[in-house]
């Protein structure tokens, strides 16, 4: 459901010509009674208000509550870039048909932006990639991807008939885990497959950290911001923060309009060293 509207985000072009918002809003945990559903409405509106108009979502979560909540909260005429998941177990030509149904259902929505295959598991991906094409033939999804694919995986995905038309790799990346650098993120750039950054925020791990605290000090913004503008620092990332509390979502917004300078960036480095050897790709 994504257009072009003019938006304080910076924004991150796909090989398809789309340029969609740098900074998102994950949706893990909304929708399961954490926060009140109004507030995390609010949330997730806000963000969009605030310029991060792409809402991550999976049939997994909450068993589709996540994406039912994301149906009331969707602003159409800010028109964000939509993702949701289908499961591995999912993963067959009329699964992935019947999951993907099940999904716009839940948004309310003709069409999702982007459809990804959550995790590998056993799939059979020749099986996924024609069942992707054959959505994307029937108007279901505008494109596809797939999440937590390592290097080798993709070398997998790319030797299938098809397999190069995938558009995104949805991985987790923050400054505490570092590891895509030494080869997923170059071998993506190179293959043009952009990389979106889960966990932003560690999953929380980074929420206290001393130096993202002093550089957030210095610049002006929260902690959370620092981490957000480092995880999207290239231009070539998506970051996807989840959030179901409207200050918070305010907080990570600042990450939109934060330029880290050669300072921070090396107190950064310093605190996180990035990797000097393949590490097998990180997980939730
Ligand atoms: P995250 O975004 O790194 O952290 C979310 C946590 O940080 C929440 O508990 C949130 O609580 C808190 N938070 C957010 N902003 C804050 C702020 N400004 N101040 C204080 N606390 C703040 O973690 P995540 O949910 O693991 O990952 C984000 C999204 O990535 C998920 O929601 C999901 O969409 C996606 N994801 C994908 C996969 C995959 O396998 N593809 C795996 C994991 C996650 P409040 O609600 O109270 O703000």
């Amino acid at each position: 459901m994504s257009t072009s509207t003019s938006s304080p985000c910076p924004e991150v072009l796909l090989r398809t010509g789309h340029r969609v918002a740098a900074l998102g809003l994950g949706s893990w945990n909304l929708g399961q009674g954490r926060h009140p559903p109004h507030q995390e409405i609010e949330a997730l509106r806000t963000g969009q208000q605030l310029g991060m108009r792409l809402i991550d979502t999976a049939e997994m979560y909450g068993n589709g509550r996540s994406e039912q909540l994301i149906g009331q909260a969707i602003d159409s005429a800010l028109a964000p870039y939509l993702v949701s998941k289908v499961l591995p177990s999912n993963a067959s030509a009329r699964g992935i048909a019947r999951a993907c149904e099940a999904s716009l259902q839940r948004l309310g929505v003709r069409t999702l932006d982007l459809y990804l295959l959550h995790w590998r598991g056993g799939s059979d991906l020749a099986e996924v990639v024609a069942a992707f094409e054959a959505l994307r033939d029937a108007g279901k999804i505008r494109d596809w991807g797939v999440s937590n694919f390592d290097v080798d995986d993709m070398q997998d995905l790319w030797r299938i008939d098809g397999g190069q038309r995938c558009l995104v790799n949805q991985v987790l990346y923050h400054a505490g885990s570092r590891g895509i650098e030494f080869d997923l993120l170059p071998w993506c750039a190179d293959h043009e497959v952009t990389v979106m950054a889960y966990s932003p925020l560690g999953s929380r791990a980074l929420l206290d950290h001393p130096v993202l605290h002093a550089i957030g000090a210095r610049r002006g913004v929260a902690a959370t911001a620092v981490a957000l503008a480092w995880a999207i620092r290239s231009g070539q990332v998506i970051a996807i923060p989840e959030s179901g509390t409207p200050a918070h979502v305010r907080e990570n917004a600042a990450a939109c309009t934060l330029q880290l300078d050669a300072q921070d960036l090396a107190a950064l480095d310093s605190a996180f060293p990035p990797p000097t050897r393949k590490q097998p790709l990180d997980l939730l």
